[in-house]
C-alpha cells in the first residue's frame, strides 16, 4: 500500500508531544511491514536548521495561498521512510514553538498557516505535484491536517482518508471572519459539515469526513463517546462509532531502551538493577538533593497543563515531604503551575527539585534514575511516559483513565499473585486519591521482594510498535476494500 502520513510534527525533526513520538515511529515500523509509507510535515525553521539533506521537488500553486509553496524531500533520520517537508516561508518560516509565541499564545495566523498545509496535502495526495506517486491512504493526525478529508472527497478518485485523534482537547476553533479569509469552499460552513457553534472546527473535517477514525487507546475511544471528555463532538462520534477504533500507541524502544540510552548515566537491564541505583545517585546529585539510596524518588515529565492534574501533585508535596520522599519535576507550559512549581522547590529544597523547561535527554536521565512515576491525568488518550517508566523500571502512578487504563495494570493482592502488576492506579480526580495511590506505593516500595517483581514485570512489557502498526496496516485494508465495495459512494 502507498500512504501518505500527515503530521504536524514528527520526532526527531520536530516535537512538542507525544504527536512527535507516533509520527516519527509509526510510519518506521509500518515501512519495516513492507508498504510504501511516506510523511509530510511543515518546513519549521528549525527543521530546515538540522543537518540533512533536502532537496526540492515540487513548487505549488495552491488555492487560498498567496505565495507559491515548495515541497522539499528528504528522509527520516536513519530510515528509509521519506518525508516531504512543506516550505512555506511566509507560514513557517519562524523562530520558535510550531503552534505558539513566546508568551504561550496561539500564532495569531494559525488558522492560516494549517489551511495551507492541508492544501499543500491535498495536492501531494492527488498527485498534483508531479511527484510520480499517488498515495491509497491519507492518514491525518490531528486538527492541523483535518481539512484534508473534506478537501479530498470534492474529487473524483481521491484516496482514502484516516483521521488519529490525539487529542480531542485541540480542535482548531476559529471564527467566523477567521474563515472567511481562508477562501475555503463555502459550504465548507455548515452544521453538517465544519461549523460548530458558530465557529470554524478544523477537527470536524476528520470527524465529519474521513472515511474512518481512529484514537489513540480503545478506552480513550469509548470515553470521547460520553459528556465528560467529548467537548460536545460526543453525539457527532457516537454517530461514527461504527467507523471508530481504538489504538493503543506503541513505542521507539530504538530511542527509549535503559541497555542502550546514551543520555543516561550507567546502561542497565532486567538483569543489572543495580545499576539503575547509579542513575538515581546521579540524578540526585544533578538536582541537589541529598544523594540518599533509601529515599523513594517520585517523577514527573510532562506539559504543565491542567489536563495533566500538576495540582493535584502539587497539593499533595507536603505529603511526600512527611513521607521523606523526594519529587523532581521537568515540564514547562502553564506560567501559573511553572510559578507554583519554583515556590514548591523554594520552600522544600531538600525535597522538590525542579528544571522548567524542555529538555529531552533530562527526560531519559529522569526516567533512569527515579523509583516512582506520577501521571494523574484528568484525561489521557494514550500517554507515552507511563510506559516509557515501565521499561525504565519506575513504576507509574496514573489515574485510570484512556491510555493510562489500557497500559498499566494496577497492585492488588490478585495482581501480585497473578505477576501482572505494573503500576498504581486511582479514579476519582482528587488529591485525596492520588495520596491514596502513592501512600498504597510507598508501603510495597518497603518490601523489596514485591517492589522488585513490579519493576522488572514493567520492564517485560512489550509495547513496541509491531503489533499496533499491524492493526493500522489492516484498518487501512479494510477501509480500501471498503471503498471497492461502495465505489462511487464518496460523501
Ligand atoms: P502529550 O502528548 O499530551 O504531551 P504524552 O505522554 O503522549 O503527552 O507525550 C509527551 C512526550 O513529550 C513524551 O515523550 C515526554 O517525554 C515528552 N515531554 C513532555 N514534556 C517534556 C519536557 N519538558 N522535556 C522533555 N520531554 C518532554
Amino acid at each position: 500500500m502507498k500512504i501518505l502520513f500527515a503530521s504536524s510534527e514528527a520526532h526527531p525533526m520536530i516535537k512538542t508531544g507525544g504527536l512527535a513520538d507516533v509520527a516519527g515511529s509509526l510510519p518506521r515500523a509500518i515501512r519495516k511491514l513492507r508498504h510504501d509509507i511516506r510523511i509530510v510535515i511543515p518546513a519549521y525553521q528549525s527543521v530546515l536548521k538540522q543537518t540533512g539533506k533536502y532537496t526540492l521537488v515540487a513548487h505549488l500553486d495552491l488555492e487560498g495561498v498567496k505565495q507559491p509553496v515548495r515541497i522539499l524531500a528528504g528522509r527520516l533520520p536513519d530510515s528509509t521512510v521519506t518525508v516531504y517537508l512543506v516550505d512555506s516561508p511566509e507560514h513557517f518560516d519562524r523562530a520558535g514553538n510550531p503552534y505558539t509565541m513566546k508568551q504561550g499564545s496561539a500564532w495569531p495566523d494559525n488558522a492560516e498557516r494549517f489551511t495551507a498545509f492541508c492544501r499543500a496535502i491535498e495536492a501531494l495526495a492527488l498527485n498534483a505535484a508531479d511527484l510520480n506517486w499517488q498515495p491509497d491512504i491519507v492518514h491525518c493526525n490531528d486538527w492541523q491536517t483535518a481539512l484534508v478529508p473534506p478537501l479530498l472527497q470534492r474529487h473524483h478518485h481521491h484516496p482514502v482518508t484516516l483521521f488519529t485523534i490525539h487529542n480531542l482537547a485541540y480542535q482548531g476553533l476559529f471564527d467566523w471572519k477567521v474563515f472567511k479569509n481562508l477562501e475555503l469552499p463555502a459550504d465548507f460552513w455548515s452544521t453538517e459539515a465544519l461549523e460548530f457553534h458558530n465557529q470554524f472546527s478544523f477537527i470536524k473535517g476528520g470527524l465529519v469526513f474521513a472515511d474512518w477514525i481512529t484514537t489513540v487507546s480503545p478506552t480513550y475511544a469509548e470515553e470521547i463517546q460520553t459528556r465528560t471528555y467529548g467537548y460536545g463532538l460526543e453525539g457527532l462520534i457516537r454517530h461514527r462509532s461504527n467507523n471508530l477504533t481504538g489504538i493503543v500507541n506503541g513505542v521507539d524502544y530504538g530511542v527509549w531502551n535503559p541497555g542502550r540510552d546514551p543520555f543516561i548515566a550507567a546502561q542497565y537491564n532486567i538483569r543489572s538493577l543495580t545499576d539503575k541505583l547509579k542513575n538515581k545517585r546521579a540524578l540526585q546529585q544533578h538536582f541537589e538533593l541529598p544523594v540518599a539510596d533509601t529515599t523513594p524518588v517520585f517523577a514527573v515529565i510532562s506539559r504543565l497543563v491542567e489536563q495533566k492534574g500538576i495540582d493535584l501533585i502539587l497539593e499533595i508535596v507536603p505529603k511526600l515531604v512527611m513521607h521523606r520522599a523526594q519529587l523532581i519535576v521537568l515540564g514547562s507550559g502553564d506560567s501559573k503551575l511553572e510559578t507554583a512549581i519554583q515556590s514548591a522547590v523554594k520552600t522544600y529544597p531538600q525535597h522538590v527539585a525542579a528544571h522548567i523547561g524542555y529538555d529531552e535527554p533530562l527526560s531519559h536521565h529522569i526516567e533512569a534514575g527515579a523509583d516512582i512515576f506520577l501521571m494523574p491525568s484528568r484525561f489521557e488518550p494514550c500517554g507515552l511516559n507511563q510506559i516509557y517508566s515501565q521499561r525504565y523500571g519506575t513504576v507509574p502512578i496514573v489515574r485510570h483513565t484512556g491510555g493510562l487504563a489500557d497500559t498499566v495494570t494496577d497492585t492488588t493482592p490478585a495482581s501480585i499473585a497473578a505477576k501482572t502488576a505494573t503500576g498504581f492506579s486511582f479514579t476519582p480526580v482528587t488529591a485525596m486519591a492520588l495520596l491514596g495511590a502513592v501512600e498504597r506505593a510507598l508501603r510495597y516500595y518497603q518490601q523489596p521482594q514485591v517492589w522488585e517483581q513490579l519493576v522488572s514485570t514493567g520492564m517485560r512489557q512489550d509495547f513496541s510498535w509491531r503489533h499496533s502498526a499491524q492493526l493500522y496496516i489492516d484498518l487501512y485494508k479494510k477501509i480500501l476494500a471498503q471503498r471497492v465495495v461502495g465505489a462511487g459512494t464518496s460523501r
